[in-house]
């Protein structure tokens, strides 16, 4: 099995919300399609991947670093002992000739390009890469999987009134815990807040995220504020560097909080485990890896949680893509986020999957599962099929 192309193309994932610290109507993704001369059931094998939003496309990197170096590879060493493509070899080629650290964009291009490798390995055995990933780490998978609805975005005129409408649509859709955007200030998201608790009442739960917006004392005051709630958790209070803020911050919020989306390597996982005082009791940890290098570095993100005495169970992915739900299934994490309304047609699950009590089922559909949604395999056969 070989890579015999690479192609990339950048798409609008535009939209007219914003959250507390960018608008997203300019927003772009990479699309890539990894081809290889495997034929499984009279069909090419071809492997897709997205990058997820909140970073823009990454065509650039893509095309003159990651995939000039994927095709420029000796094709057998990209081949494990059984002949098949191995990702994790596929990776060391593409991060040849790069220093550590500063991991910035490029690990969203190499993220892109590994969850089409990862999407071409699982169709070119025939079988689901929850599964795929599940067997090889010698664990049952699960397909069913906990989501949570994320939106209740700033958007102009749109008031608790339609905040708490939006909350509503997602309680019909099945889902028991929903969430909302914080941070332009505690008088404008008090009313907010208290709109959205009454309207969901005792049928869910809800979250708040920040993302990343507040300094130490804003933080605080935030979080005295919201303490006075049962929130499901508080999320990226401050900048994600900031491990010292989401360390004191502790000290004022004794629910759970979640963070780490915006951390785009292991090292940077493992600092914040490190020095951010997250609670593994009651915590939870959003590294996506379609942002952070994909699922090789994932699994070393997951080792390092492990070896700080977190479960995977605490890790509920930011994106809300079927990678991630895949990985969540295969490899026993904790769920995943979802955007019932947005960023279509690439978030989301297979066509026909409803939610449930808060879980969805994966079916088993060869590779991530993109052949299963019509409007989002459409788009990537356009890109090669
Ligand atoms: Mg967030």
């Amino acid at each position: 099995m070989r890579i015999i192309d690479v192609r990339e193309r950048t798409l609008p994932i535009a939209s007219a919300i914003s959250n507390a610290y960018i608008d997203f109507s300019k927003m772009t993704l990479s699309l890539v399609a990894v081809v290889t001369d495997a034929v499984r059931d009279g069909r090419r094998v071809v492997g897709y991947g997205f990058n997820s939003n909140g970073r823009y496309g990454q065509g650039g990197l893509i095309r003159e670093r990651f995939a000039p170096r994927l095709l420029a590879a000796d094709p057998a060493s990209l081949l494990d002992a059984a002949g098949r493509l191995d990702p994790d070899r596929a990776w060391a080629a593409m991060m040849r000739n790069e220093k550590p650290g500063g991991h910035g964009e490029r690990s969203v291009a190499v993220g892109t390009l590994d969850m089409a490798i990862w999407d071409a390995v699982a169709k070119a055995e025939g079988v689901p890469l929850f599964r795929l990933l599940a067997s090889r780490a010698g664990r049952e998978a699960d397909p069913r999987v906990f989501v949570y609805a994320a939106g209740g975005y700033y958007y102009p005129g749109k008031g608790v009134d339609g905040l708490r409408a939006e909350m509503r649509s997602y309680l019909d859709r099945g889902y028991t815990v929903v969430k909302m955007k914080i941070g332009n200030g505690i008088a404008e998201d008090r009313p907010r807040i208290e709109g959205a608790l009454k309207e969901i009442g005792g049928q869910a739960r809800l979250a708040v995220d920040a993302n990343g917006r507040l300094g130490l004392e804003e933080a605080v005051a935030y979080a005295r504020m919201l303490r006075d709630y049962p929130l499901f958790w508080y999320e990226e209070a401050g900048d994600p560097l900031d491990y010292a803020l989401q360390a004191a911050l502790a000290e004022h919020y004794p629910g759970p909080m979640a963070t780490g989306e915006n951390l785009f390597s292991h090292q940077d996982a493992r600092n914040l485990l490190r020095h951010g005082g997250m609670r593994p009791d009651r915590d939870w940890l959003q590294f996506d890896c379609a942002l952070s290098y994909g699922l090789c570095e994932y699994r070393r993100t997951l080792d390092c949680v492990a070896a700080a005495g977190w479960s995977p169970s605490r890790c509920i992915p930011h994106g809300g893509h079927q990678m991630s739900l895949a990985i969540a299934a295969g490899l026993g994490l904790g769920g995943n986020e979802s955007y019932p309304d947005l960023f279509q047609p690439f978030g989301g699950f297979p066509d026909g999957v409803r939610v449930e009590d808060g879980h969805v089922t994966l079916p088993d559909l060869p590779g991530i599962g993109f052949e299963g949604k019509a409007d989002l395999i459409r788009v990537m056969r356009d890109l090669a099929g």
